[in-house]
């Protein structure tokens, strides 16, 4: 593979910008594409060069294959980085773009197909060796639905293996409730996804949501970056995440991060992937792999120095891993807290104009953001517009941080979920890490 030399940013928001700074530390030209209502955004300002690649809507801009190859051409960038969502997860893109013969920043596309599809990811996960969710054995047909949730024992969720942001998921309690679960999940599922296949797994009832950083170099080396704990969420959205788990020692963290790291020797996967697991009573169960950067890699960033981007973009272009195993270190500990322009209680969104904007700073403070005063947040999109990442030698001293940033941190104009974090730096769960995936869920509901 040929070194590479203009990167074109298939993607918006902050991702767009925290690969351009990759970009620029590394010397490699950039290439931001936009709709038209991100012309004004900061990673278009700081690119190299810059396209429009369409209206606002999504399918005809961000998702827009075609558009995006031609930019590619236009501009001469031999590589794309997709950021996380759009195309990063696309078999399909990642085929185009090698046919033009530019390089895809991530891993092959039949590797992006296998771990797509929830019931093909589920069974390369275990022969690999890697522990899973007890279940059906690939998809479930209404006509026996039963007999399997028999088999699995309840409560049973029923999940899309199409399946993707939580949708097409449904739990059936006991057997009077499985018909009409399978048929929900089934409808859900065609109308999100377009294909109504379904499988089904033993309901854990307090999991903690704990995942796996993994890096592959295509040639069979791999290593893992430890863990993140993202048990924090609403809807199955992630909201805090933090690295390490407050659930694990050390033991258990090389012991999982190990089993990873090897099944991904075996797979010859390349560039960045996450494991996910639910974690409970001490046992591991995997629900899925991303084969792509995630939102929260700052967390893991922030406690091994290593930097996720200039990894990606080193292992594309053929240079392999910058560090084994065992030059990887896990130094204190960090939090990220996701800020979305949202009402902090209800979700509702709130775009709007941001009238100031001041980002907080000092030891260990990190923002990943591309709003300033007087920016516009269009209504069109995913409603992150920054992360706040803290770092401390301890929890404790990450949290004392978070907790003096968080007062520090100014954005007027529109409403966020920066109230939020304030209300759960104080709180005696999230204080001693004793929390599970449900957690925040039943706080919002208690605190209503
Ligand atoms: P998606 O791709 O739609 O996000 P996942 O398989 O990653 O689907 O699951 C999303 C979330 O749903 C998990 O983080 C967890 O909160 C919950 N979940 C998934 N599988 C189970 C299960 N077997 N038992 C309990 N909760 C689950």
């Amino acid at each position: 593979m040929p070194a590479i030399s203009k990167i074109l940013i298939a993607n918006r928001g902050e991702i767009a910008l925290r690969v351009l700074r990759a970009c620029k530390e590394l010397g490699i030209a950039s290439v931001a594409v936009h709709s038209t209502a991100d012309a004004d955004a900061m990673h278009v300002r700081l690119a190299d060069e810059s396209v429009c690649i369409g209206p606002p809507s999504s399918r005809d801009s961000y998702l827009n294959i075609h558009q995006i190859v031609a930019a590619c051409e236009i501009t001469g960038a031999d590589a794309v980085h997709p950021g996380y969502g759009f195309l990063s997860e696309n078999s399909k893109f990642a085929d185009i773009l090698e046919a033009h013969g530019i390089t895809f920043i991530g891993p092959t596309a039949d590797h992006i197909r296998l771990m797509g599809d929830k019931i093909t990811a589920k069974e390369t996960a275990k022969s690999l060796g890697i522990p899973v969710v007890p279940g059906s054995d690939g998809e479930v047909k209404p006509e026996n639905a039963l007999e399997i949730a028999r088999g699995i024992g309840f409560p049973v969720l029923i999940k899309a293996t199409a399946g993707g942001g939580g949708r097409g998921m449904k739990l059936a309690m006991n057997e009077s409730e499985v018909e009409e679960a399978v048929a929900a999940a089934r409808q859900e599922a065609a109308a999100s996804f377009g294909n109504d296949a379904v499988y089904m797994e033993k309901y854990l009832g307090q999991p903690r949501h704990i995942e796996i950083q993994v890096f592959g170099d295509g040639e069979g080396n791999a290593i893992h970056l430890g863990e993140r704990d993202c048990s924090l969420q609403r809807r199955h959205q992630k909201v805090w995440e933090e690295a390490n788990s407050p659930a694990l020692d050390n033991e258990q963290r090389m012991k999982i991060g190990e089993i990873c790291a090897d099944a991904m020797r075996k797979l010859k996967y390349r560039g960045a992937g996450t494991i996910e697991f639910l974690y409970e009573n001490g046992e591991f169960y995997f629900i899925e792999m991303n084969t792509r950067l995630q939102v929260e890699h700052p967390v893991t960033e922030a406690i091994t120095g290593i930097d996720l981007v200039y990894e990606q973009i080193r292992v594309a272009s053929g240079a392999g891993l910058s560090v084994t195993q065992d030059e990887v270190v896990f130094r204190g500990h960090a939090i990220e807290c996701r800020i979305n322009a949202e009402d902090p209680r209800t979700f509702t969104p709130s775009p709007g104009t941001i009238t100031h904007y001041h980002a907080p700073g000092g030891l260990g403070v990190r923002v990943d953001s591309g709003v300033y005063a007087g920016y516009k947040i269009p209504p069109y999109y995913d409603s992150l517009i920054g992360k706040l990442i803290v770092h401390g030698r301890t929890r404790e001293e990450c949290m004392m941080r978070l907790r003096r940033v968080l007062d520090e941190f100014v954005i007027d104009g529109i409403k966020t979920t920066l109230p939020l974090f304030q209300d759960l730096v104080d709180n005696p769960s999230i204080k001693s890490g004793d929390y599970d995936i449900h957690w925040l869920e039943h706080y919002l509901a208690d605190s209503a």
